[in-house]
């Protein structure tokens, strides 16, 4: 009995030991996250200095030397593991000058992988013609050598919908979107008329000799395009912004024909190999078991690629910090992937994921932010049937003010897509999303030229960081190793039948060129 009981009472201070351990480390991350925080100094290299980080640029090379350089100042092992290769490219300056009928710098912007202009030229802005059929638009496509011509519809408003709900009189804002529903589907007609669609006419105008292609890819904000890549392959394709466009476009509308100068400027590199940055901490007990901190690294280049994903890629830098600092020898092996290139379809995930069946063998769990610089407020368990039990026991010394933002979703069902936890996902192994709070991300930084530092609210970083931090320690110490099996996926109601896993990520490792 006397022998019992002393069991029982070492055993009790085993875990009272335990907890004392975990409250010290849960304490730490939280100290280190709030008074000493990194966010501010990160974000301000990896956004201000060295800027979008397009895949196959020189600014995206540099930022993954950079990021391994981050990592060993603060004593953690990392490298850069090429994936694939892609066409390299690099973006110089854009300038367009509207010289007639009056001066105006114009806001613009050549898309990625655009071609240069010749030198500085000058040269009329025209619009596709609202034509009969093919024969009469390559007639008109004659008449355009020289010429820089706008193929997008101009807006009717450069105000959002939500700024007309709030002002507008109930009628005229039904006015304005029966106007500009009617003026889509013009423009649909007139694109259709030519014989060409949206992809294969900036060809076509290439080939008859234009000087340049103006799109204005309005993102339904006040003052935002979204920037993307250009199909062009000797002339510039140049976006340019709502309300200088909508001024040209009135100009060729009433005849009083605008004149541009326009200076591109870009390097075409070739074919360039293409990585991601991979940062360990290997654990001490397990060391074949893994915790994958994911981000995607690489963005757009309209702006910085501040929200996305600069934000989740600085997130998950400082966790690896923190967790050096406080928590040096992990029970199992903590690794931190910087992804390239999840924006032409996951590649730098869904490769890592391809070259490593042993981690992925090994994986507890993966914890991949994407989606805007919010603080976490939703998290699935991606169809894994013990997700509740294993991320509630992860949350649990999270504090109450930032897990109780989160709404739950167990066991939910598996993403295919979206962002790279879907690569881990897909293979059949624990990758979680942590999903952020809106903050207007697909309206105002998503894919544009306003993602920047300024958008960034570093509080909701933070807050993001001591989740994270904390769940990869818990994830770590965890006694047991996740389990696989899944739950049984509910009906696709749109089909009837029953949701399928879905099949794992093939990635593209080599694009962009020719
Ligand atoms: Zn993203």
């Amino acid at each position: 009995m006397i022998r019992k009981i002393k069991f029982i009472f070492i055993g009790l201070l085993i875990v009272g030991a335990t907890i004392r351990a975990q409250n010290d480390i849960v304490r730490a991350i939280i100290d280190e996250a709030s008074e000493n925080s990194q966010l501010e100094e990160l974000a301000y290299e990896m956004m201000d200095l060295i800027g979008p980080r397009l895949v196959g640029t020189p600014q995206m090379q540099k930022a993954h030397d950079w990021a391994v350089e981050k990592y060993k100042n603060w004593g953690i092992t990392a490298r850069n593991e090429q994936w694939g290769e892609w066409k390299g490219w690099e973006r110089g300056i854009t300038h367009v000058d509207m010289i007639s009928p009056r001066v105006k710098t114009l806001e613009a912007m050549q898309l990625a992988w655009s071609p240069p202009s010749n030198g500085i030229v000058e040269g009329e802005v025209i619009m596709i013609p609202d034509v009969e059929n093919q024969a009469a638009f390559t007639e008109w496509l004659a008449t355009i050598k020289g010429k820089f011509v706008m193929i997008d519809m101009a807006q009717p408003t450069g105000r959002p919908d939500d700024n007309w709900q709030e002002f507008a009189t109930d009628a005229s804002f039904d006015k304005m979107r029966e106007k500009r529903a009617e003026a889509m589907r013009a423009w649909r007609m007139r694109v259709q008329n030519t014989g060409y669609n949206s992809r294969t006419l900036p060809g076509a105008l290439e080939d008859a000799g234009a000087a340049g292609i103006f799109i204005s890819n309005w993102s339904r904000g006040f003052g935002v395009n979204k920037v993307f890549g250009a199909q062009t392959k000797t002339i510039p394709t140049i976006d340019i912004g709502l309300e200088d466009y909508g001024t040209l476009s009135r100009m060729v509308e009433h005849g009083d024909t605008p004149k541009v100068r326009v200076e591109a400027t870009s390097v075409d590199h070739g074919m360039v190999p293409t990585f991601n940055t991979i940062a360990e901490i290997k654990g001490t007990e397990k060391p074949d078991e893994y915790i994958v901190l994911s981000a995607h690294y690489d963005s757009w280049d309209g702006g910085t690629g501040a929200t996305d994903n600069g934000t989740g890629s600085i997130l998950m830098m400082e966790v690896m910090r923190i967790l050096k600092k406080h928590y040096p020898n992990p029970k199992r092996t903590i690794i931190a992937g910087l992804w390239g290139s999840e924006e032409q379809g996951l590649n730098g995930s869904a490769s890592f994921v391809e070259d490593h069946p042993e981690i992925i063998e090994g994986l507890q769990a993966s914890f991949n932010q994407d989606n805007g610089t919010g603080r976490v407020v939703n998290l699935s368990g991606q169809g894994f049937l013990h997700a509740y039990e294993f991320l509630q026991r992860w949350m649990e010394p999270v504090p109450n003010s930032i897990k109780g933002q989160i709404n739950t979703n167990f066991p939910g069902t598996p993403g295919g897509g979206g962002s790279d936890y879907a690569s881990f996902v897909t293979a059949g192994a624990p990758g979680f999303s942590l999903s952020s709070l809106n903050w207007d991300y697909f309206t105002y930084t998503w894919h544009t030229n306003r993602d920047t530092y300024d958008k960034v609210v570093f509080d909701d970083v933070q807050s993001n960081v001591i989740l994270t931090a904390i769940m990869t320690y818990m994830a770590s110490e965890d006694p047991e190793k996740f389990p696989r099996d899944r739950s049984v996926l509910p009906m696709n109601r749109r089909t009837g039948q029953q949701m399928e896993w879905p099949s794992p990520r093939k990635p593209t490792r080599k694009g962009g060129g020719e």
